[in-house]
């Protein structure tokens, strides 16, 4: 290379790497056990209890969530994703999954497919939040919905299916905090009591509650701020409020709870953030964790925001990154079953090439091949089967290639067999079965 060559080449400026979104992750492939091992319990737990995949689009209509999560709420003044798109609709990132399922169970009237109809989904949410720990802008959510049915035994069902998906991961520090926020009647006396008992105060909240006093009075008891905590320990209780149809149907969801043996505490200043919240309010709490890991509740009014038909619902959402938190706090190591796993060693161009298919064929028989094609000498590439600990190594070289054959090394006593190619895969198995 001549001289000049070096200079132009040493002058070009460096390239600035692009670097992930602040508070949106990576799931990285240390860390894909984990996640493997939730989604294998959560599809386990979500069958045997007879819910269905669903699976909406992660964008939706602005308006989906501004009719229906409510105006005055975080999620919809600060924290949606909003974009216009080319063709003038105005979108956003999905901030939660409950509104687009029951979008999508009016619109595909769904009812008819199975009343009450159980769903369950799987996927990111979007949050312009300050990210800080267990608070991310993407994070991922496990939802059950249970929709068509006002039944208190579906209330019970849908935190018995969130404990079973707690109990299958073998976390032992869930419990259930548990509140009723009653319904429409009920709860708009106890807003006014509410308002009365903070009207004299007002000038002791933070600023967050002042503006919420007048749009959600509910949410000034999920402040945490000190000097409103303080306040909170006088206020008047939901529970004192509520009408005696919303008073019986709280009672037999407890009653179905403790029948099912599910850790319970009492939580009075329990309101949830969600405006379409009615009755049944919960938090799934972690005691390790020192945090919530998901949250949910009934929401009857839901469906008819969105389309003026009343359908009773309810329903969960599990924060799945916090959920893998909780697993490494209690040190829970996943659970996965191993696949047999071969290693498949080829030297020279021509059985490099005849890899491809022989190793193809072998792994659609449901056996985990792997490889270190990009080394050329068969010394270096034993070496790399000794690292991957497998039982069985395959050599394919020349002759093997000509001859239809392939050798079959026992990676314990060094043991070398020529068989036919041809019988390959029947043989794999043979050899690998327990
Ligand atoms: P929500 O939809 O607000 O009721 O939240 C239900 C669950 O989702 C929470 O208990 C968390 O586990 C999880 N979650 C909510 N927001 C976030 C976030 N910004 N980052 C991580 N997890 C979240």
């Amino acid at each position: 290379m001549s001289s000049s060559k070096k200079s132009i080449e040493k002058k070009q400026p460096k390239k600035e790497l692009f670097l992930g979104v602040k508070g949106m992750s990576d799931i990285l492939p240390k860390d894909a056990d984990l996640w493997k091992y939730v989604w294998q319990v959560g599809h386990t737990t979500s069958e045997v209890h007879d819910f269905h995949y669903i699976e909406t689009p992660i964008a939706e209509s602005a308006g989906l969530f501004e009719t229906t999560v409510g105006v005055a709420t975080d999620i919809v003044e600060k924290q949606m994703y909003v974009f216009t798109t080319k063709g003038n609709d105005r979108l956003t990132l999905r901030p939660e999954g409950t509104a687009p399922v029951m979008r999508s169970y009016l619109e595909h009237h769904l009812g008819y497919f199975a009343s009450p109809l159980k769903v369950y989904y799987y996927g990111p949410m979007f949050r312009y939040e300050k990210p800080q720990a267990g608070r991310e802008r993407q994070f991922h959510q496990w939802g059950f919905e249970i929709i068509g049915d006002s039944d208190p035994f579906y209330d019970a069902e849908i935190i018995r299916t969130s404990i079973d998906f707690f109990r299958g991961l073998k976390c032992k520090s869930l419990i259930v905090k548990i509140n009723s926020i009653g319904c429409r009647t009920c709860r708009a006396s106890y807003r006014e009591s509410l308002k009365r008992f903070y009207h004299s105060k007002k000038d002791k909240l933070c600023e967050n509650c002042v503006n919420r006093y007048d749009k959600n009075p509910l949410r000034l008891l999920d402040c945490s701020e000190e000097g409103c905590l303080t306040l909170r320990a006088d206020a008047p209780l939901i529970l004192d409020y509520l009408c005696q149809t919303c008073n019986t149907h709280f009672k037999a969801v407890l009653e179905l709870v403790e029948d099912n043996g599910i850790p319970y505490e009492m939580d009075p200043y329990l309101v949830r953030g969600l405006d379409y919240y009615n009755r049944t309010v919960f938090e799934l709490y972690s005691t390790s964790l020192k945090s919530a890991v998901g949250g949910g509740g009934r929401y009857d009014y839901l469906a008819e925001a969105l389309s003026g038909r009343s359908v009773p619902a309810v329903g969960v959402a599990l924060g799945m990154e916090r959920v893998i938190h909780v697993l490494r706090a209690e040190e829970i190591v996943p659970h996965l079953k191993p696949r047999p796993k071969i290693f498949f060693a080829a030297v020279g161009d021509q059985a490099k090439k005849a890899s491809m298919r022989l190793m193809g064929d072998i792994r659609m028989s449901g056996v985990v091949v792997v490889e270190a094609l990009s080394k050329k000498s068969l010394k270096s590439q034993l070496k790399a089967a000794d690292k991957a600990r497998v039982p069985l190594a395959l050599i394919l070289g020349q002759q093997e290639v000509f001859e239809g054959t392939i050798l079959v090394r026992d990676m314990q006593s060094g043991a070398q067999e020529s068989i036919l190619s041809a019988k390959l895969v029947d043989e794999i198995k043979k050899r690998l079965r327990p």
